[in-house]
């Protein structure tokens, strides 16, 4: 229900928490984050309040600069810990607001090409399909752009990709989503609220969009992959 997406220089997990503490007005049965460890993608997820994927962490801690993170209402699949996001396979991972409405079809689809489902999630399936793009030899761009016009139903998407500690992929078709501008750090989240703890520099995805992040900057593109500028606004909102 809720997306945040850090390419900072300090450590993600305990930002992302603060983050999602934010965008509880929004409600949530779940809620997990994911960072690079080492270039490696580690999770950690919980049932229930934040207050529970906080006790992970602190028996847990999760170090990394980049990271995602979730707050989940449950639309397919029970609000448990295995269903929570972010959702991984192989060398990426997801989070994901909205609802895939073809997913039954693709879950057959990756399913016959051998992969193995752990969870019973719509939203798995965009993991897997990434995956298995990559795995075929398309860059983690490449792979989004593949991928991306397959899904129906709406959207919002942060992912994160191993080995890569300065890229986050985001896409938003029928849920928000926005980027935010810090100094020398980017950011992805589901509004200006979640973004507040780290900057007020906004520039909010179109429908179709989607935005290739690094610390630089972010490259946005629209539903037919030509690259675009979307106006970048001051947010009211403060932390
Ligand atoms: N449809 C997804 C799920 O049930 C995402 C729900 C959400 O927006 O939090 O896991």
């Amino acid at each position: 229900c809720g997306i945040v997406g850090i390419l900072g220089d300090i450590e993600a997990a305990p930002r992302i928490i603060d983050s999602l503490k934010r965008l509880e007005y929004r409600g949530y049965d779940s809620a997990g984050v994911a960072t690079l460890v080492e270039g490696k993608i580690v999770r950690r997820r919980a049932e229930g309040k934040l207050r529970n994927l906080e006790n992970s962490l602190e028996n847990a801690p999760l170090s990394g600069t980049s990271g995602i993170g979730h707050t989940r209402w449950a639309t397919h699949g029970a609000p448990t810990v295995s269903n929570a996001h972010p959702h991984q396979a192989g060398a990426v991972s997801v989070v994901h607001n909205g609802i895939i409405e073809n997913y039954l079809d693709l879950r057959d689809e990756i399913v016959a090409a051998g992969a193995i489902l752990d969870t019973e999630t719509d939203t798995e399936v965009v993991a897997h399909l990434i995956n298995i793009a990559m795995a075929e030899g398309m860059s983690p761009k490449e792979a989004v752009a593949h991928v991306l016009p397959r899904l129906k139903g709406a959207f919002a998407l942060a992912l994160l990709f191993e080995g890569e500690e300065n890229l986050l992929i985001g896409a938003r078709k029928g849920s928000p989503l926005a980027v935010g501008h810090g100094e020398g750090e980017m950011f992805l989240g589901s509004d200006a609220i979640a973004l507040s703890p780290f900057t007020d520099r906004i520039t909010y995805l179109e429908e179709g969009d989607w935005a290739v992040v690094t610390r630089s900057g972010a490259e946005i593109f629209d539903q037919d992959n030509n690259k675009v500028i979307r106006p970048e606004s001051r947010s009211s909102v403060t932390s």
